[in-house]
């Protein structure tokens, strides 16, 4: 787990304000629930036999009532909680988003941390293809804003339903059992637990048999096939650009029908940056009605460290005024002086406590600060300030004390 030290956390709020942009310009609205939930809401929706429930979760005891709770690992299940404790369905569709930190136990290295940050959607209520457009629009759209468009690829997948699934479970757990033996630790254990995450394998060694398995797709129905091609139909027609990827599962079992995840070759293994999928059962799962539902999480540190790699992370600029002060009473007049100022809307760090001339000069120029304003007792008798251009060669100017926020002003047209 990180600290975001200060030197870091510019890029943090880029990356977040540019994210809160997109996500109101989508008419997106925003929900905040708990870290905390009670561990049977997380085995009931991601399931059993999954990476996450098997070994990575941080769960314990609540001492005051026995009761067993797990920090986050992920956001749908705490949010689609809320919407159904909440009544937020009735009469009513939603487009919700969150962001904040999740909790797994992994092994930490580049891009994978045992805390780190996800900002995803939940969208309820829409049965048809366009949502599942919408919301690969919508991160097209942040990857443009981002400037990273180039650097990630698209890869999208069909679950169908648990019927089409089921016949398909069947048809590969015999096809695997033929296959029992070349199969590794993993693989053998998932065969009658999770076989479609056989599949999902990254042993080289294992390439050939998975290649060779029962598709998923030739096991979809004539619904299912529907909503597939016409998620396809209007990604082709607003120019989104995929790969069609049959062994992509994902690693939760809530997902139905549309699967997608965005990936990146620029940062090792750790690849995929934005990753989600339809789960139109899982409401109901949970106690609700049943409801349609389609979501996607992205990794902020991921998408992070894409930009620092490709040098996007804007330069952030300091306040506008660094307040220098030295000598009797200098303090306080310049303490009314900032004052002023910043009902005026120019930003000000004033320096506090002594200091020679120099070494303020000094702090005021590390501090970003497009202006230093000096005061003085020279500046205290007549009732002025004196302003300087930190960045530019521009003469510095002593203006009256009501007039310094109209010089800085003149200053920076
Ligand atoms: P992976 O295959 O990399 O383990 P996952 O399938 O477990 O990913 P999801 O549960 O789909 O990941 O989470 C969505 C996104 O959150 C991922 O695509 C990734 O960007 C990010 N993510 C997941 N786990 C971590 C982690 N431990 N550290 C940093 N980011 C993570
Ligand atoms: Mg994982």
């Amino acid at each position: 787990m990180n600290d975001v030290l200060p030197s870091d956390a510019p890029q943090w709020l880029y990356l977040e304000s540019v994210l809160r942009t997109l996500l109101n310009d989508y008419g997106y609205q925003h929900i905040r629930t708990p870290m905390l939930e009670t561990t049977p809401l997380f085995v009931r929706s991601i399931g059993e036999v999954t990476d996450i429930v098997e070994k990575e979760m941080y769960t314990f005891t609540d001492s005051l009532n026995g009761e067993s709770l797990t920090l986050r690992p992920e956001g749908t299940a705490g949010v689609l909680r809320a919407v159904v404790e909440h009544n937020l369905l009735y009469n009513a569709t939603q487009r919700l988003w969150y962001t904040g930190p999740m909790f797994r136990h992994e092994r930490p290295q580049k891009g994978r941390y045992r805390q780190f940050s996800q900002t995803g959607v939940e969208v309820l209520g829409f049965p048809g293809p366009d949502i599942d457009a919408e919301i690969l629009l919508m991160t097209a759209d942040l990857w443009q804003r981002l400037g990273i468009a180039d650097y990630v690829e698209l890869q999208i997948n069909t679950l169908g339903n648990r019927e089409e699934r089921g016949a398909h479970r069947t048809a590969l757990i015999a096809y695997l059992e033929q296959h029992a033996e070349r199969l590794d630790e993993d693989g053998k254990r998932r065969l009658y637990t999770n076989p479609l995450r056989v599949l999902d394998t990254k042993n080289p060694d294992l390439q050939e048999i998975c290649n060779a398995a029962p598709r998923l797709i030739d096991y979809l129905g004539a619904e299912s096939r529907a909503h597939y091609q016409g998620w396809k139909a209007m990604l082709d027609a607003v120019g989104i650009r995929y790969t069609e990827n049959p062994r992509l599962v994902r690693g939760l079992d809530y997902y139905n029908l549309s699967v997608f995840e965005w990936v990146t070759s620029e940062l090792g293994a750790q690849g995929t940056v934005c990753a989600g999928g339809r789960y139109d059962g899982l409401v109901e799962d949970l106690g609700g009605k049943p409801t349609p539902g389609i979501g996607f999480g992205m990794g902020m540190e991921r998408i992070l460290l894409l930009l620092q790699e490709k040098g996007l992370i804007p330069a952030t600029s300091g306040v506008d005024v660094y307040l220098v002060q030295q000598g009797e009473g200098a303090s306080l007049y310049a303490m009314k002086l900032a004052k002023q100022l910043r009902a005026a809307g120019v930003s000000v760090m004033q320096h506090l406590g002594e200091g020679s001339f120099k070494s303020q000069m000094k702090k005021a120029d590390g501090s970003g600060a497009a202006y230093a304003v000096i005061v003085g007792e020279n500046e205290i008798a007549n009732g002025t300030a004196i302003v300087k251009s930190l960045r530019s060669e521009a003469e510095q100017r002593t203006v009256a004390f009501a007039e310094v926020a109209d010089a800085i002003a003149a200053f920076k047209a």
